[in-house]
Order: structure tokens, then C-alpha cells, then sequence
């Protein structure tokens, strides 16, 4: 039975010509290679895994090759007698100091003696000194007479992960060298390489799943590799990957953007109660569903959709779904996922605070799609489409049951080429042509849109009103100058807390509470709305402890403003600047401004 080498040993690149990922330094080096231009001090710095080491191995043994001024590719020959004993690691031309392990002083004084004596064979000694920011203070000075005047036999190469923590003596005298992150799709290329090589048959998507998993690390990724091919034997499935790694579904997302897509809420509360219960945490999901987002949205172009860096058959599945989704509400969608990712860590009840942010996207056009009405609160609205849709004007897909038929042609995934085909460029076109009639023609009243709606809070208020009114909680007589004190000392950490809009929102006009203790908010827009949403539920506990009255409830009304059109985001005051000053459309089109919050 021949013993097992892990594929990270076994595919180690021996050659410029292997190296993964890391062209424009294999080419440099081979170039001073063949000028007779090498430096006699590199320093190789960039993340663990990336090949700086195997690069110093490859240029040790490429420089002492008896044969390199024949090679016309500037390889080593893998023949002569000093290749030969390069390969079988017996070459004393290569000196390793792994300073890691070794950082005393002793260590460099021994490898300094050395450093004197010429070589037997071959005309360079090779001294690689790996991590060597972990060398102590005293080692660098040793080392640094050395290094700014060495004999000609001598080459360093110095390797790091931190190149930050290197003295400025040490890298003034070096040529340096920034390993990159290796690609996803080079990754991948090289997987797919060793696959064919051990006959072992691996889907696309499950070696993108290890590549992404691998943050660009070779030596990361083959070690994955290898663990699940002892698991999976000789056919490797996405499912065996995700199951090794422990990685979340990407179906789950699929899964969890067609049920927002059809509001419906208890699909998604349950795809998230099945994740936590496989033991994933709330956060993961909500940064992954951020991120599956990210992927529709760049879907929509054909120009961006190769950043998606996953297999060709899932990109087909991205660029279908995201035909249903128009894209302004998909950054709507991430701006209300990221705030759920910001506010991840302080909230006190994680799991409910994920689920809101999933109520709250799954609901957001609840109004829209139940009265098929272009009136809505959401920002797409404010965008792309005028109020009263023109019977020619195309509007955007979201709000209407069935998708329009795509104008373009679905992107061939085979060809990653960004600049494929011009329909790319007519598609957003169009769309900025949509944004631009919207932005010339302001619609007649922001607050118009939201009356009639629904916000989620106030479902959950009233709720939790009702869950409050069947226990036995206090419900205190209080005077309306009593809650006023209440309410503004409540409202007062906004002012602090830097939220001045959402304090002037509420500050406005001073509540009044009716018999049944509720009072109302007034509110003009959907960003009014979005901010009281988040605040509501807080502000609410805290009125309900300070007046011992579990049945005071906020209620926010929408007012009509039949007064002056009030810009109140950014692409409201743009619109505004816009209808007095028509040049700005033309601004906003040379230099791509980006209006969209
Ligand atoms: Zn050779």
C-alpha cells in the first residue's frame, strides 16, 4: 500500500510555469533571470498559502540549473545534476530558516557564518527565511550587515504575512515582492486540474463551494479538497461539500428570495428556523442572504454578472431570478439587510431581531400587491416609475404578478467576456433613461404614496398590544403633561445618539394621547417611516414601563402634504435641484452620480 501525500505536497508547484495565480511575479523573475538582473535581497510578503515559498524554492533551484542559459522558457531542466538534487531535497545550495520557530539571535549568527562559505555546486546559495517579522529584535540587527552587503554567491529571499511589522532597514534593502490572493477561478482551474489527474469526478459548483471557501489560499483549498475526497471517495457532490465544510445551502437562499418575492412571510420564517436548527448562526444567514442579493442585483447586467464567482449553471439560476426583481428594491432589500447585520451583535433578542428584518423586507410593496396599484411606500417607486405609468413607458417588473418578458437576450455564461454583447448597454440604457424621465418629472407628492399603508411595527405593535391586554398588565390612568415628560425624555437619546432627523420627525408636534391610549405620529416619507419602524418597538417598552401602562400604543399616520413637494432623501433633493435646474440631469449623467439614497 503506497503512502497517501496530501495534494498540497503532491501538486506543489516545481516550476514558474505551475505557480497558480501569480503571473506577474513569476514572469519578473524569470525576466531578471534571463537579463542577469537578480537581486541579491527579495522580500516575498502576501497571505499564507498564496506560493511564496514554493517561489522561493523555484528560484533557488531555477538560478543553480546548469542549464538555464539553454532554456529558452527560463525553466529549470529538472536533469542536471543540481536540479536533481533540488528535487530529491538534498541540494545544499537552499538554506531554510523557518523564523517562526527559530527567531534567536543564535539562529541568524549560524545561518550568517554560513553565508561566507561559497558554494560546492552551482554558483548561488539560497538562504529563504520564512515569517521572518517574528525574528526578534536582536536577529535583525545580526542580520542586517549581511543583507546590505552579502558575498556574490548569496541570495536572500525573505518571506512574510505581515509585511507591516518588517523594519524599514530590512525592506529598504529588498526587492519586494506582493503575493496576491489567488483567484476563485484559478482556484478552481487548478482543482479541476488535480481532479482530472486522480480521477476523481467533482462538480463545478462543489469545487467553486471549496475555492470560495479557500479565501484565495492554494495550500487551504487542497487541503479541503483532500479532506472531502476521503469522505466522498472518487465523485465529489456540492452536497458532500457543504456537508465537510459546514457551509449553508445556497438553495436556502434561492429559496428564501422567492419567498420574499411572493410576501410570503411564513416560508421565510421557516427556511430561517430550519437553518438555525442546523445549527448556523442568524448572522451567517443574514450575511449570506445579503450577499445573494449582491448576486441578483449584478445579475441584471451582462456586463457585471462574471463577478459572480460561482459555477456557470448557478449564474443562470441568479440572472433567472433576478428578472423578478426590479433593482431598486433589491438595494433596498440590502440596505435593510446591512442594518440587520449592523445592529446584529447589540440587539438583545437575536433571533426576533433577524426575523423582523425578514418581516420587513417580505412585506415592504404588502400594499402594492394587494390593491395592484402603483401606490406604495417603497423607494422603487420614487425611482423608476412616474405614478400613473405611461402605456408605452416599460415599468419595472416587481409589483406586477407576472415579469415582463426580458428585453435582452439571456448573457452566455460560457463567455465571460464583460463587454458581451451590446445589449448590455442598451438594458441599462433604458434604465438610465427611466431614472432620468422619473428624476425630470418628480412625482406630485412623496407623501401621497404611503397613504393607506400598512407598516409592519404597526402589526407588531398592536400585537403585542393585544398579548399585553390578556396578561395582567398595569394599566395606569397617567395626564397628558405626564406622558409629554415621558415621551421626551424617551426621545432624547436620538438627539444624543446622532438620529436628528428621527428626533425632528418626532419632535414636530407634541403627541397627543386619545382615551385608549393611543397617540399619533405624523410622518411625510418612506425614510420617516423606515426609521420610526426600527425605533418603535424600543421606544414603546420604554413609554409603556415609565407610565405603568401596558396599553399606550404610537400610531403613524401618513400625511397627504398637499403643500410643497419636500425633498427629504438624497434623489428627492436631486429631483428638486433638478426641475430648476435642468443641466443637473446632464450632470448626474456624465459622471454617474450615485443618487440612489
Ligand atoms: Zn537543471
Amino acid at each position: 500500500m503506497g503512502s497517501f501525500v496530501v495534494s498540497a505536497r503532491k501538486y506543489r508547484p516545481s516550476s514558474f510555469g505551475t505557480v497558480v495565480g501569480q503571473k506577474n511575479i513569476t514572469s519578473t523573475l524569470k525576466n531578471a533571470i534571463k537579463n542577469d538582473h537578480l537581486a541579491q535581497s527579495f522580500l516575498f510578503c502576501g497571505p499564507r498559502g498564496v506560493g511564496k515559498t514554493s517561489c522561493a524554492r523555484i528560484l533557488a533551484k531555477t538560478v543553480n540549473c546548469f542549464n538555464i542559459a539553454d532554456s529558452e522558457n527560463i525553466e529549470a531542466c529538472n536533469e542536471c545534476e543540481s536540479c536533481k538534487s533540488f528535487n530529491d531535497g538534498h541540494s545544499l545550495n537552499i538554506y531554510e530558516l523557518d523564523a517562526a520557530s527559530n527567531n534567536s539571535v543564535d539562529g541568524i549568527r549560524s545561518l550568517v557564518d554560513q553565508v561566507r562559505l561559497a558554494p560546492q555546486i552551482g554558483n548561488r546559495k539560497i538562504y529563504i527565511i520564512d515569517e521572518v517579522h517574528m525574528l526578534s529584535q536582536q536577529a535583525f540587527n545580526a542580520f542586517l550587515k549581511t543583507l546590505e552587503e552579502p558575498p556574490e554567491h548569496a541570495m536572500f529571499i525573505l518571506a512574510t504575512t505581515e509585511k507591516h511589522k518588517i523594519i524599514p532597514t530590512i525592506l529598504s534593502r529588498c526587492q519586494i515582492f506582493n503575493f496576491s490572493r489567488i483567484s476563485v477561478a484559478d482556484i478552481v482551474s487548478q482543482l479541476e486540474r488535480i481532479s482530472k489527474s486522480e480521477s476523481i469526478e467533482a462538480e463545478p459548483r462543489a469545487l467553486h463551494a471549496i475555492a470560495q471557501q479557500s479565501d484565495g489560499a492554494m495550500r487551504d483549498a487542497l487541503s479541503m479538497f483532500d479532506q472531502i475526497v476521503g469522505f466522498a471517495g472518487n465523485k465529489m457532490t456540492y452536497e458532500h461539500v457543504i456537508e465537510n465544510l459546514n457551509l449553508l445551502n445556497e438553495e436556502y437562499f434561492f429559496k428564501t428570495a422567492t419567498a420574499i418575492y411572493e410576501h410570503n412571510v411564513s416560508a421565510g420564517l421557516l427556511i430561517f428556523d430550519e437553518i438555525l436548527k442546523k445549527g448556523f448562526d442568524a448572522q451567517h444567514f443574514i450575511v449570506g442572504l445579503g450577499n445573494h442579493f449582491r448576486n441578483l442585483l449584478i445579475s441584471q447586467d451582462p456586463k457585471t454578472i462574471h463577478l459572480i464567482e460561482t459555477a456557470d449553471n448557478i449564474k443562470k439560476q441568479y440572472y433567472e431570478q433576478s428578472k423578478l426583481y426590479n433593482d431598486v428594491l433589491i438595494i433596498h432589500i440590502l440596505n435593510a439587510l446591512s442594518k440587520c447585520d449592523v445592529n446584529y451583535r447589540s440587539s438583545k433578542n437575536q433571533r426576533l431581531h433577524v426575523e423582523l428584518c425578514l418581516i420587513f423586507i417580505t412585506k415592504s410593496d404588502l400594499v402594492e400587491k394587494k390593491n395592484d396599484k402603483p401606490q406604495i411606500t417603497t423607494i422603487q417607486e420614487t425611482v423608476s416609475t412616474p405614478p400613473k405609468p405611461a402605456p408605452n413607458s416599460p415599468s419595472p417588473a416587481i409589483n406586477q404578478e407576472t415579469p415582463p418578458p426580458p428585453t435582452a437576450p439571456p448573457p452566455q455564461f460560457d463567455s465571460l467576456d464583460p463587454s458581451s454583447g451590446p445589449h448590455g448597454v442598451t438594458d441599462s440604457e433604458k434604465k438610465r433613461n427611466q431614472i432620468l424621465k422619473a428624476v425630470s418629472s418628480p412625482s406630485k407628492s412623496a407623501g401621497s404614496k404611503l397613504k393607506g399603508t400598512i407598516s409592519i411595527a404597526d402589526i407588531m405593535a398592536k400585537k403585542a398590544q393585544e398579548d399585553d391586554a390578556k396578561k395582567d398588565e398595569p394599566i395606569m390612568p397617567f395626564t397628558q403633561e405626564e406622558f409629554l415628560t415621558a415621551w421626551h425624555a424617551s426621545i432624547l437619546k436620538y438627539k444624543d445618539g446622532g438620529k436628528i432627523n428621527l428626533y425632528n420627525t418626532l419632535t414636530k408636534k407634541n403627541p397627543v394621547v386619545d382615551a385608549n391610549f393611543n397617540f399619533e405620529i405624523e410622518i411625510n416619507n418612506s425614510v420617516q417611516e423606515e426609521s420610526i419602524t426600527v425605533e418603535k418597538l424600543e421606544l414603546l417598552a420604554e413609554l409603556r414601563i415609565k407610565l405603568k401602562n401596558h396599553k399606550i400604543n404610537l400610531i403613524t399616520i401618513v400625511t397627504e402634504s398637499k403643500d410643497e413637494y419636500r425633498p427629504y432623501t438624497t434623489l428627492d433633493k436631486f429631483k428638486k435641484m433638478a426641475v430648476k435646474n435642468p443641466k443637473m440631469i446632464e450632470l448626474h449623467k456624465r459622471i454617474d452620480l450615485d443618487i440612489n439614497n
